[in-house]
């Protein structure tokens, strides 16, 4: 018997998932509730994230999001959305060491507005963002390919949400696009339509938005806030052939939005919000815009997290609100604000458990190892992705009113 080796197929390569860059969706089974959050910090490391900050002074600058952990919470800087959260560790020029306390593509960002002499730490790098994974590049690309195969590309512009990867914020770059955040969507939106002809309600316009990565952003801007109909809108799945969908479906479409979904977002639901209604008398339901269209319908409030925090912190004393956002800020609401009635929309939603994975051994770690000397888990984006998503990034800041608020 003889062995040829040389006609045996060769084995499959096994995909390299370099995080913001791939989807791997077994591990996104992450995101299924993890129950309760581990018992109160060990007082040690609370202390010792304490002496290591100390001794580290005015080198580094500690940013929080708003979903992280409370433990972590205590030793941000300065908390926000991660909008706000970039800007402000671009107006720190003098920290040499920004240890961010979020997810990876706020930690690119961060990187990519601040200067190449100051490093930014993300203390797990497992704390990626399935929405931004949603997204590869190399998915993206071949959408833009078969736009243009379809003839439609010319009258599309690429909008992406922050929540993404610096990859796709290149690619929105390199296309002509801007970012946008949940707050200045509308403006983004805007802005695009002009580029193309304007959003011609009266049927007159024919110009595109190439919406990436969260459809229910999308969806939610373009139908209650610039009027467009739920029929403008298509969904491209880059799992399917032509994204699922025919070349006269391209053709009609005004805002082509990507599969993607917040994993937290996402599970909010109309039964939830009916439910409030019956079990609290007068309640208000607020909820983020990454919400389903159904849901934000039902809801008498929309808004990012800052405007969620206003809302809430603007109204009288003795309101009832169920708030459909990420449970670490609506625990924190609700001991904030004890003289409102404040309540989590969903059951059987819970923590954005990436977001979790900053905990305060982490920080510790990131902390303690500056003070050695040593950098741990830089997060640097390659120079020429960054001046591409950064032209995009430039785009929003130049949007009419927009501010550090997301
Ligand atoms: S809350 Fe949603 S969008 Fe935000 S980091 Fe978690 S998965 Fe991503």
């Amino acid at each position: 018997m003889t062995t040829d080796t040389a006609s045996a197929p060769a084995p499959a390569p096994l995909p390299l998932l370099v995080l913001g860059q791939g989807t791997d969706l077994h591990t996104e089974r992450g995101v299924e509730c993890p129950g309760d959050l581990p018992a109160a910090s060990d007082p040690d490391l609370v202390e010792r994230a304490r002496a290591a900050k100390a001794a580290l002074g005015d080198r580094v600058f500690v940013l929080g999001h708003h979903y992280q952990r409370d433990e972590v919470i205590e030793f941000a800087d300065v908390t926000g959305d991660s909008f706000k959260l970039a800007r402000e560790a671009a107006a720190r020029p003098d920290a040499p060491y920004i240890v961010f306390c979020g997810v990876h593509f706020m930690a690119e960002s961060a990187d990519i507005l601040t200067s190449d002499e100051q490093t930014v730490i993300l203390p797990d790098l497992a704390a990626g963002c399935s929405m931004a994974d949603m997204a590869a590049i190399a998915q993206v690309e071949d959408c833009w390919e078969q736009l243009t195969a379809a003839g439609v590309a010319e009258q599309t512009i690429p909008v992406t949400y922050m929540n993404s990867a610096a990859a796709i914020k290149a690619f929105t770059g390199r296309h002509g696009g801007t970012i946008c955040t949940s707050s200045n969507a509308r403006t983004a939106l805007d802005w695009a339509f002009e580029q193309v002809g304007g959003v011609g309600l009266d049927g007159t316009g024919t110009g595109k938005v190439l919406f990436l990565p969260d459809q229910h952003l999308g969806r939610n801007t373009a139908v209650r806030e610039l009027g467009l109909s739920l029929d403008d809108c298509v969904v491209w799945d880059p799992h399917r052939p032509n994204g699922g969908l025919t070349r006269e479906q391209l053709e009609n479409a005004r805002m082509i939005l990507w599969r993607g979904h917040c994993s937290v977002h996402g599970r909010f639901s109309v039964d939830a919000v009916e439910a409030a209604r019956r079990e609290i008398p007068g309640v208000k339901v607020i909820v983020h815009p990454e919400c389903q269209y159904e849901v934000v319908e039902r809801a008498d409030e929309v808004g990012s997290t800052e405007k969620i925090i206003q809302t809430i912190a603007a109204a009288p004393a003795g309101t009832s609100w169920v708030v459909g956002t990420e449970l670490n800020l609506v625990r924190r609401l609700a001991q904030q604000f004890p003289e409102q009635r404040i309540a989590f929309l969903e059951k059987n939603v819970c923590y954005c458990s990436t977001m979790n994975r900053i905990d305060l051994p982490h920080l510790v770690w990131a902390l303690e190892s500056l003070v050695e000397g040593r950098v741990v888990n830089p997060i640097r984006v390659d120079p020429t992705v960054a001046a591409e998503a950064r032209a995009a990034l430039d785009r929003m800041l130049a949007l009419p009113g927009t501010t550090h608020k997301d």
